[in-house]
């Protein structure tokens, strides 16, 4: 069962950068990525959110390929973690509203309209039966468009760009390999 059945598209800046937080030193930078990547990321956030909420659910293309299991180095503080822990909080909002509203149209579908029908004007000899449940809101997601911040590098050593904030003066590291770059 396919559990994305739309694209969820997450805001680029005008240089189709996207924003990824570090999870240790919780500075933000921006990166390249393509279509798949960001699909194959928000799949697996997905996953992971209905997972917790107790639905096992796979997505169809996500099958871990070889670019999921890398990790990315922090182009600030130069520390390592997988690649899909790189979300800041308002992305991770943004696709777990998502998340609920696949789980909301679970419910809904599988289990409160079937109670539904099944209890409407049922009688059972004087006792007339209702089933009251109700069906689960769905949720507007929302996301802020993205800015055109921060200053673009080059990271000669695996041929590729990232933007750091303007101020940044240390050693800016390749998020692809974690080469420092003197800035
Ligand atoms: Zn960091
Ligand atoms: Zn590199």
């Amino acid at each position: 069962m396919s559990i994305v059945s739309f694209s969820i598209s997450l805001p680029l800046d005008s240089d189709q950068f996207l924003r990824r937080q570090c999870p240790l030193c919780l500075r933000q930078f921006k990166i390249g990525t393509t279509e798949a990547d960001r699909q194959s990321l928000i799949e697996r956030e997905l996953e992971a959110y209905l997972l917790q909420e107790g639905l096992e659910i796979r997505a169809e293309s996500a099958d871990a390929t070889e670019a999921d299991a890398d990790e990315l180095w922090c182009p600030y503080c130069g520390q390592t973690a997988p690649r899909d822990q790189w979300w800041t909080q308002e992305q991770i909002a943004y696709i777990h509203v998502f998340g609920y509203n696949i789980m909301a149209q679970i419910v809904n579908e599988q289990f409160i309209r079937p109670m539904k029908r099944e209890f409407s004007g049922h009688r059972s000899g004087f006792i007339s039966i209702k089933f009251e449940g109700k069906e689960m809101e769905y949720q507007e997601p929302w996301i802020s468009p993205e800015s055109d911040d921060m200053t673009i590098h080059a990271l000669p050593c695996c041929d590729l760009r990232v933007k750091v904030d303007d101020d940044w003066s240390r050693p800016i590291y390749c998020y692809r390999c974690g080469f420092p770059h003197a800035t």
